[in-house]
């Protein structure tokens, strides 16, 4: 640390994100990106994008937001297109928590980043012992509410039901609904966003649309909830989305149809990689997203991670005291997934 920083920062612990190794090829399964490439349309138009980097690109985002809005029955005003979707949930920590903010325990690491890094008081609402969100935990709250369906790292969805209960009961904060994962099996609250003003939901192109390398994420909520995100934008980052990743963002809503198809591989890798999961004594618990939480009796969690990763395959494993038993496995192509399963097996001969 410099003798310059702002008091404010000193004692801000910032997010890890997953291992991004460089010194060999690894199965990367610790990071939920796609197993698939974009799509040829998103890449060709990325290439072309290429051709104009002199230029800056459109700060409205207008093209994209239009399209993306129209994928969900939304319109333009109500669409805000960041950099990732950790940008708007930035924006929403800067913007909606003058009473403080709530989320799960157990949840997306960077919301208790943003908490700290914009002053904002905040309660971490223990989950049940099942991972389970208690619903009446989340009732009338008084802060802003920062929920990710279905949730990191257990996988385990609300119904949109559910989620409406807690939107209803909060109606003078704003509820965030953070659905990175919901195309592998969640059902997506964005209708919503048309009957409640307090209610933003944040998506993202880095799972589902492959592009976690192009960096872009979404949030859908009432004109003026989304007016109020882009005077952060503009005060911020005008030019957020830049050429390559605007026209990529585009191409690839031109191919929902290869998205919808390659979620259903994810989702079919999914279930096969639970049950032998199970088979070989593993607990699974019920995933509605791209990976899987999943612990043995017979094995530490760290002890997996590493034995793994020393077979050239990278897992996710949080080191406290409720996670550590566990590792958070990225689903990815069968391939991989017989890779994985094949080194478990292994590990476990030796062990037990
Ligand atoms: N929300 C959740 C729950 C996530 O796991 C992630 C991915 N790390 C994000 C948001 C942010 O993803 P991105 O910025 O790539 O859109």
């Amino acid at each position: 640390m410099s003798r310059f920083l702002s008091k404010n920062l000193a004692s801000l612990t910032p997010y890890t994100p997953g291992e991004q190794p460089q010194d060999k090829q690894y199965i990367k399964l610790n990071t939920n990106e796609s197993p698939f490439p974009p799509s040829a349309t998103a890449q060709a138009a990325a290439a072309e994008a290429a051709q104009s980097l002199q230029l800056y690109p459109d700060p409205t985002c207008r093209q994209l937001r239009e399209r993306l809005g129209a994928v969900h029955g939304l319109s333009a005003e109500e669409t805000i297109v960041t950099n990732g979707s950790d940008e708007v949930l930035s924006f929403a920590f800067m913007a909606f928590c003058d009473h403080g903010a709530a989320f799960p325990d157990i949840t997306y690491g960077f919301y208790k980043v943003f908490a700290q890094l914009y002053n904002v008081p905040y309660v971490e609402i223990p989950l049940q012992e099942d991972f389970t969100i208690r619903l009446s935990d989340y009732r009338a709250l008084g802060k802003a509410i920062f929920i990710a369906n279905p949730n990191a790292p257990t996988g385990i969805p609300l119904t949109v039901s559910q989620i409406e209960d807690i939107v209803a009961t909060n109606p003078d904060t704003v509820v965030v609904v953070d659905e990175a994962y919901v195309d592998f099996g969640g059902v997506s609250c964005a209708p919503l966003v048309r009957k409640y003003d307090n209610l933003l939901v944040t998506g993202t192109f880095s799972k589902s649309r492959s592009m976690a390398g192009a960096r872009l994420g979404f949030g859908f909520g009432c004109p003026a909830l989304i007016q109020d995100l882009e005077t952060l934008r503009y005060s911020t980052n005008p030019y957020n989305i830049n050429r390559m990743t605007m026209a990529a963002g585009l191409g690839q809503l031109a191919d929902e149809d290869e998205t919808v198809r390659n979620c259903r591989a994810v989702m079919d890798n999914r279930d096969y990689t639970t049950q032998k999961l199970t088979e070989m004594g593993f607990a699974v618990l019920p995933s509605a997203a791209n990976f899987v939480f999943a612990t043995h009796p017979a094995i530490r969690g760290k002890d997996l991670y590493l034995k793994l990763k020393d077979r050239g395959i990278l897992v996710r494993h949080f080191d406290t005291v409720r996670l550590r038993e566990y590792n958070r496995i990225t689903i990815g192509s069968r391939e991989q997934m017989e890779a994985l399963l094949t080194a478990i097996r292994e590990i476990l001969e030796e062990t037990v």
